[in-house]
């Protein structure tokens, strides 16, 4: 497929953007361009552009805005210390991309077309990398369902955009450990979408992240929907738990739980240590336990956004626990500088998980 490059008539002068990019937070800002490409049922996947990043007129009808057929990914550019800009397994998240597209009737993107945006679009605004410690270009991939009509079937057109946000170290000192409450709510249902990275999860996990951060908590921890018992994930990251023998265990893909690109790249990098890693259920209660007796030493969150984040504090109705020392341990920040320093080309790619832009 080809991009068409449109000309932007008024990029970011070079002194706004060094600006913006000097703090920029998560989210907030987002780069001069973005990629653009549709699909409708005749003609499948055309007209892929390479343009000014701009609002997209949407009629009121359009069907996203009524039944919510919307995907996402979540990746990030990131600067080698050779200086070159390299991805982590793109090919990962173009693959979840249309595992997420099929579970919403929506049309796949070939995995190619999808890297191919992501690569030309972080070539054209690289100068939109910040230059801070920690720094990367967060990469948000979408698709979203766009024909004029309101009757309930999938839609015959889609729009797929790729934008681009500069985005700082995600915790502002370090990696504090977090703090998190067991939710009373539910994420995903048997059966239901917990395994595609829709909008629709993350509109029904706001009012209980809100809730944990009422009560003084970093993160939402939910239990499965069934029996209310077994530890499912984060609102956005998964889950591993670590036992005084140097073991670990981190919940099964059963459908309810988002399929972590990191949870699979910390599962290789573990296994291939020899440690004893097991993707098994694991009880609130037996969690709660076994941090009472010492047996549990440490807990951590992975994700994209902020990598390896450790578990300090646990709240729920029926009180609090504290994991280990109430910080990161030693396994939480060994698995983190090892997946950091593949990521930034320090420490030896041995899966090929990286690929340089350049
Ligand atoms: C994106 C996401 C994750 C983390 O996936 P990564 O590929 O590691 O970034 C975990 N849980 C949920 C619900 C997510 O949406």
């Amino acid at each position: 497929m080809k991009f068409e490059h449109l000309p932007h008539p008024a990029p970011v002068p070079d002194a706004d953007r060094a600006q913006a990019i000097a703090d920029p937070g998560f989210g907030k800002i987002f780069t001069d361009h973005m990629v653009m490409i549709d699909y409708d049922e005749g003609e499948g996947w055309h007209d892929a552009t390479l343009g000014p990043c701009q609002p997209i007129p949407l009629h009121p009808a359009s069907s996203v805005l009524h039944y919510a057929q919307e995907i996402f990914e979540g990746m990030k550019a990131y600067r080698l210390s050779d200086g070159s800009m390299a991805l982590f397994r793109p090919d990962a998240n173009a693959r979840r991309f249309n595992e997420s597209a099929k579970r919403l009737a929506m049309p796949e993107i070939p995995e190619d077309v999808f890297i191919e945006a992501v690569r030309q679009l972080v070539l054209k605004d690289a100068d939109w990398f910040p230059q801070v410690d920690g720094g990367s270009l967060y990469i948000r991939p979408f698709m979203f369902a766009n024909e004029h009509f309101l009757g309930v079937r999938p839609a015959t057109k889609y729009k797929f955009i790729v934008i681009l946000s500069p985005a700082g170290n995600y915790f502002k000192s370090g990696s504090p450990a977090v703090s998190v409450w067991v939710s009373e709510y539910t994420r995903a249902a048997p059966g239901g979408t917990g395994a595609a990275k829709c909008g629709g999860n993350y509109a029904a996990s706001l009012v209980p992240t809100g809730e944990a951060f009422a009560k003084g908590h970093d993160q939402v921890v939910f239990l499965d929907a069934a029996e209310r018992k077994w530890i499912e994930e984060l609102g956005g990251m998964n889950l591993f738990f670590v036992f005084e023998d140097g073991s670990m265990i981190t919940p099964p893909l059963t459908g309810t739980i988002l399929p972590g690109i990191t949870r699979d790249s910390l599962l290789t990098l573990a296994r291939e240590q020899g440690l004893d890693v097991r993707e098994e259920m694991y009880s609130i209660d037996q969690w709660r336990d076994d941090a009472a007796s010492g047996k549990l030493v440490e807990t951590f969150a992975c994700g994209t956004a902020a990598v390896v984040t450790a578990v300090g504090k646990v709240a729920s109705r029926d009180g609090e626990f504290t994991i280990g020392s109430g910080g990161a341990g030693q396994m939480t920040s060994k698995l983190r500088e090892q997946l950091v320093g593949i990521q930034r080309g320090s420490v030896d790619d041995r899966h090929g998980w990286v690929m340089r832009l350049e």
